[in-house]
């Protein structure tokens, strides 16, 4: 399949979909350059899910700005919190009174050869989910989540669970199958909610600019495109 093809097909489920790296290579000449970012004023921190099928880009922005910080963990929610955040916020180099922190976030969906939330992986004969712990929630399904109580050492999948029941109890109620592209763009707003949410709670204590770039990773046999949520760039310059 070609790129444009496959870009189309991308289309029909999420805007603007772009190479991840070239969208990632924009957005750091545009920081660059337009806000004064360089990797000695700026801090970078990740949000992305654990699966290592997103680290191409990060490690691609690490290699530009230096090392991350990771506030992250399954399904791309930002698990870290307002402490993870507001760690990473006194981690901040700062160069000639400016300091800068850059913020990716967001969760990732497989997609191969038409079908969605599946990707295949070197060296794996067999075709696997992507985001897993998405995947997983919508197997769980909203009766079981429900009536489930607390699993100390899962915490992380019944936050992912918790943050998605009230959109699995809205296809219960209508009869429906949860959709993995639906389930996908409804973690992506909780997502950018609760982001937002911790970055104003950073902010009047974080002397410098905040930049947010939120999106969707799509992860394809072709490597992984991105398709935009937020991007933008807080405070004082
Ligand atoms: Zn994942």
């Amino acid at each position: 399949m070609d790129l444009e093809h496959l870009k189309k097909e991308i289309e029909t489920a999420f805007p603007n979909p772009e190479i991840g790296r070239i969208f990632f290579a924009k957005q750091n000449i545009l920081l660059e350059e337009r806000y004064g970012f360089t990797p000695e004023n700026t801090r970078f921190a990740e949000g992305g899910c654990s699966d290592e099928i997103n680290e191409p880009e990060y490690q691609f922005l690490e290699k530009y700005w230096g090392e991350r910080f990771k506030f992250g963990g399954l399904a791309g929610y930002c698990h870290g919190g307002k402490s993870g955040l507001g760690a990473v916020s006194h981690h901040v180099p700062e160069l000639d009174g400016r300091k800068n922190l850059l913020l990716v976030a967001g969760t990732h969906i497989g997609y191969y050869r038409g079908e969605w939330g599946e990707i295949p992986r070197s060296g794996q004969p067999e075709i696997t989910t992507s985001c897993g712990s998405l995947s997983a929630v919508l197997q769980t399904g909203y009766e079981t989540i429900k009536s489930k109580g607390i699993d100390p050492l899962d915490r992380q999948q019944q936050t992912v669970e918790q943050l998605m029941l009230p959109y699995l109890e809205n296809c219960a109620r209508a009869g429906k199958t949860p959709d993995i592209t639906e389930a996908t763009k409804y973690l992506m707003q909780i997502i950018d909610r609760d982001l937002l949410r911790i970055v104003e709670d950073i902010e009047p204590h974080f002397d410098g600019q905040i930049a947010i770039i939120t999106g969707i990773t799509i992860n394809t046999e072709h490597g992984n495109y991105f398709s935009t949520s937020r991007v933008e760039v807080r405070g004082n310059s």
